[in-house]
């Protein structure tokens, strides 16, 4: 039984236009954005066994960190709710202390998470173990989950859906497509030994590749992935009129929603791939839909 009840498996939708067509290849899309209306996608997925942790070893708070505009703070904040533990949100930029809070944000302290905002300075220290204590003794020993709710517990939640998608399948895909945050779902997928093609959201991502093997626990894991680093549009939480407009052409063909920081970008770049004939005919490609469609911009909505 799931601490956190969730719709699985998530559907594994054909998707098939006139690009699919003249590449020659079957792409499907993994809706795990359907999995939970709060705790969507990728971040239910890596919080299932940190949750079940947390309740076994008896804590009844978690501490976390993110940004204003965090999807894993969002996600946590909800699954706190839901399942009757504490949340404390450490989140970056001191300055947005006493200012009107971001709809995140706003979000995360309607469903009872405690906000405790610090400089970009310590925010930094995020990994540093002498600042985790220290965190720790300010409040109260907590159970503390690494930002981007990624850890190794992680790593195995978001495995899970490789089988699922056998399962549905009949086989492993060629390829798995996926947005990279902080790399946590790629890992997973590597470690499940999948072939991933990464596509970083934020400027310069080439450093994520390192991240993402030292994640992985497969020592194979580097030939399994490649990460296409060109595809951030300006950086992470930046997008252009380019992307909104593949954006709301994919919903008028597919009828499913992207947003603009994540899956948007990562479908942009599968289809900028496709076309340039990356793949070969007869190539199955499942594109990850990691969900956070709650933040969608207004121009998409
Ligand atoms: C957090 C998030 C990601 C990034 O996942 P990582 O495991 O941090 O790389 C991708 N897509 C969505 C929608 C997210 O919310």
């Amino acid at each position: 039984m799931d601490l956190l009840s969730g719709a699985l498996p998530s559907p594994l939708v054909p998707l098939k236009d006139s690009w699919t067509q003249d590449a020659g290849i079957s792409l499907y899309m993994k809706r795990d954005d359907l999995i939970h209306p709060l705790v969507s996608g990728n971040k239910w997925r890596k919080l299932k066994y940190a949750l079940a942790d947390v309740h076994r070893s008896g804590n009844a708070t978690i501490l976390s960190f993110g940004g204003a505009y965090s999807n894993h703070l969002y996600a946590l904040a909800a699954a706190g709710r839901l399942t009757g533990i504490s949340t404390i949100g450490i989140v970056r930029g001191e300055e947005l202390a006493g200012k009107k809070r971001s709809d995140t944000l706003a979000f995360c302290e309607a469903q009872g998470m405690k906000l405790h905002f610090v400089s970009r300075e310590s925010y930094r220290l995020r990994y540093n173990r002498d600042y985790l204590e220290s965190l720790s003794r300010q409040f109260g020993k907590p159970y503390i989950i690494p930002e981007g709710g990624t850890s190794t517990m992680a790593l195995e939640g978001v495995g899970e859906l490789a089988q699922e998608v056998y399962d549905q399948l009949g086989r492993h895909p060629d390829y798995y497509t996926v947005p990279v945050g902080s790399g946590g779902t790629t890992a997973g997928l590597l470690s499940a030994g999948q072939q991933v093609l990464a596509f970083p959201v934020l400027k310069n991502g080439g450093f994520l590749k390192e991240v993402i093997l030292d994640l992985a626990s497969d020592h194979s894991a580097h030939l399994a992935l490649s990460l296409f680093t060109d595809y951030h549009f300006g950086g992470y939480g930046k997008w252009n009129p380019e992307l909104v407009r593949f954006i709301l052409d994919f919903r008028d063909r597919f009828q499913i929603p992207l947003e603009q920081i994540y899956t948007g970008k990562m479908m942009y770049g599968l289809y900028d791939l496709m076309s340039k004939g990356f793949f070969r005919p007869g190539t199955t490609v499942v594109a990850l839909h990691t969900g956070g469609l709650q933040g969608l911009d207004v121009a998409l909505r």
